[in-house]
């Protein structure tokens, strides 16, 4: 399942236009030492950019789980599911496979998540601001889905040139990305 990494390098994020990246990943079945050591390896990477979150699709890992850290040490969530989500909060999003780019999307503004921890117990809790953006925004990756899809219309078109332009091969840029195919599931925009 793993990509096939050298041990002693942290992982290559993957960027936009990376088939991976747009797949949707499976649950992780064993919380073992094989995981942590993954886990490890994404938070070096996370850490490294630096960035607040980081996705197993984005170094190539189509399982669902993601790490985190915002200011309160490093975390990490095991087959997350949002149970509930509330409000509506704007913020400046980007991400470690689009870098360079950010754009004002809007998502709700608390939820709540249950999932695993590392040590294999269940956990379940509610999030707001920053984190419940973040969790929406790493679940997202489990899915198969870029923030750029939570844009419409011409901002939307706008972000969408943007990104080819940067991250893709303007000989190669024809429609491929399937908007429809893509929209969140549990987590519908207000
Ligand atoms: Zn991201």
């Amino acid at each position: 399942m793993a990509a096939t990494l050298d041990e002693m390098t942290p992982y290559q994020i993957r960027v936009f236009g990376d088939p991976v990246l747009r797949k949707v990943a499976q649950e992780v079945s064993d919380i073992d030492a094989k995981l942590a050591k993954l886990v490890d390896d994404m938070l070096e990477t996370m850490y490294a950019e630096p960035g607040i979150g980081l996705a197993a699709p984005q170094v190539g890992v189509q399982r669902r789980f993601f790490v985190y850290d915002i200011g309160e040490g490093p975390q990490t969530l095991i087959n997350p599911v949002i149970e509930e989500s509330d409000g509506e909060w704007v913020y400046e999003e980007g991400c470690l496979s689009v870098p360079g780019l950010s754009w004002d999307i809007v998502r709700p503004k608390q939820i709540h998540v249950t999932g695993y921890n590392l040590d294999g117990q269940e956990v379940s809790f509610e999030a707001d601001e920053l984190l419940s953006r973040m969790i929406q925004h790493e679940l997202d990756h489990l899915d198969g889905v870029m923030l750029i899809d939570h844009l419409e219309g011409a901002t939307r078109k706008k972000a969408m040139r943007k990104v080819r332009e940067l991250f893709i091969d303007p000989d190669e840029s024809t429609e491929q990305a399937a908007p429809s195919k893509f929209k969140l599931g549990g987590l519908r925009l207000p």
